[in-house]
């Protein structure tokens, strides 16, 4: 009912705008329609014309600059009245309450049903929400004190979320104030991780930071005269700049990806031929760690569309650790495969050790940065921890898939799996 008296006021405020727009075309329709009685020289054609005249500055639509700015304007108002609140509330993805002045509230999105159990109009806020900041928000746009305020409020179940919540009074003198949630969660998730991960690096370069300057002083004291020791301090000293190079060109790698994420590789790439060089290039490690390579590869070309560097990067990182981390296996299997034809096209390279393999419990956490099972072994094996998220990386960005089974005591499989398209 309330919509049919909004809908009869709107068209007849439209009517009104429309005429008073073409008002100097009606006096002259009338004016002319009197003229021409008066000079009593008429014909009923020219009566006719004057009256076609009349209708067409009625139905004529609003022209110029100035009439189309009223006119739209006239629009938006009409426009905004018959707006409902509630259709306002919701088309806000974020939840939104709006209360009145005794805290109760009035209407709730679907967003807010979603977030917050329990409320409905009715409840008071403060009931609800009894976080002193929550609280205190509602007090000040309630007194009037201030129009606005804004606090961060965190719910601690179902589950934590973090939000900013915005308070304001709603037009003027309406009574009706409205509560936004604007959710905080994923920003601060990922302002944590950027902090842990700036204060793994900085740790992991400061390691070997100190070691070099701790000898650099004993060169400079005690040992300054003793070669046998300088010769050793020195070799130290360029194992653990070669340990900070390794670190920084990771970190590096990883950035790079990072700011290219989706970009899609654009050549096809060879992975009989990219898989054999880079067994080629860990040949040395593998024979100084007594591991035998070998390789089972299905018959027919094995291209993937893919960029080379990244795939080689992957093969080798994962061979890599297979020949430090399986070395006691004294051999590694790698064999390339075509997908099996009932599932999504694609194929697969596997890197299969024989050591000790992967407790169970870290195989969800292993692709994470500076995530390793036992630091000091990859410590000793000149790992940084950042390996296997490489890894990951580059298959996000080859829409390829990485996956890790191990059997503790049993050696670990790592399966690589590449779209052919
Ligand atoms: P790292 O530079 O330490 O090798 P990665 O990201 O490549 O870092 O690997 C993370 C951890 O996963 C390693 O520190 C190691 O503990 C474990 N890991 C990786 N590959 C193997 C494997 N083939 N066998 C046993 N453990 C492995």
């Amino acid at each position: 009912m309330a919509d049919l008296d909004a809908e009869q006021s709107g068209m007849a405020q439209g009517l009104a705008v429309r005429l008073w727009s073409s008002r100097w075309l009606l006096i002259a329709g009338v004016v002319a329609i009197l003229g021409v009685y008066a000079l009593a020289a008429i014909s009923g054609f020219v009566v006719l014309a004057a009256l076609a005249l009349l209708l067409a500055a009625a139905m004529l639509p609003v022209t110029g600059t100035r009439q189309s700015a009223e006119s739209a304007a006239a629009i938006e108002a009409i426009g905004l009245q018959r707006l409902s609140g509630e259709y306002l509330a919701a088309a806000v993805a974020d939840p939104l309450i709006i209360f009145d002045r005794t805290a109760t509230i009035v209407h709730a999105n679907s967003a807010a049903f979603a977030a917050f159990g329990g409320i409905a109009p009715g409840l008071s806020l403060s009931l609800k929400f009894r976080a002193p900041e929550m609280q205190a928000l509602l007090d000040g746009v309630l007194s009037g004190d201030v129009a606005s305020d804004v606090v961060d409020y965190t719910e601690k179940l179902p589950v934590e979320r973090a939000y900013r919540v915005s308070a304001s009074s709603v037009g003027h003198g309406t009574d009706l104030y409205v509560l936004v949630f604007k959710d905080q969660s994923e920003a601060r998730r990922i302002d944590r991780m950027r902090a842990d991960f700036i204060a793994n690096a900085s740790h992991e370069l400061r390691t070997p930071l100190a070691s070099i300057s701790g000898f650099i002083e004993t060169l400079r004291g005690p040992a300054r005269n003793d070669p046998a020791a300088r010769d050793q301090f020195l070799q130290i000293m360029q194992s653990q700049t070669g340990r900070m190079a390794r670190l920084i060109d990771d970190l590096l790698s990883l950035s790079r990806l990072e700011m290219k994420p989706y970009l899609k590789p654009g050549t096809e790439v060879d992975l009989r031929e990219t898989v054999d060089s880079v067994i080629d290039s860990l040949g040395p490690l593998a024979s100084e760690n007594s591991v035998i390579v070998e390789r089972d590869y299905a018959d027919g070309p094995l291209d993937v569309p893919g960029d080379r560097d990244e795939l080689f990067q992957v093969f080798e990182n994962l061979l890599e650790n297979a020949c430090k981390y399986g070395q006691s296996g004294g051999r590694v299997v790698v064999s390339i495969a075509r997908g099996d034809p009932g599932s999504e096209p694609g194929i697969d390279v596997t890197i299969r050790d024989f050591g000790p393999g992967i407790p169970e419990e870290h195989i969800p956490r292993i692709t994470e940065r500076f995530y390793r099972v036992d630091v000091e072994t990859s410590r000793t094996q000149k790992g940084t921890g950042l390996g296997l998220s490489i890894v990951k990386h580059i298959l996000t960005r080859h829409n390829g898939r990485l996956s890790i089974k191990s059997e503790f005591g049993n050696g670990a499989t790592f399966s690589v799996h590449l779209p052919t398209h």
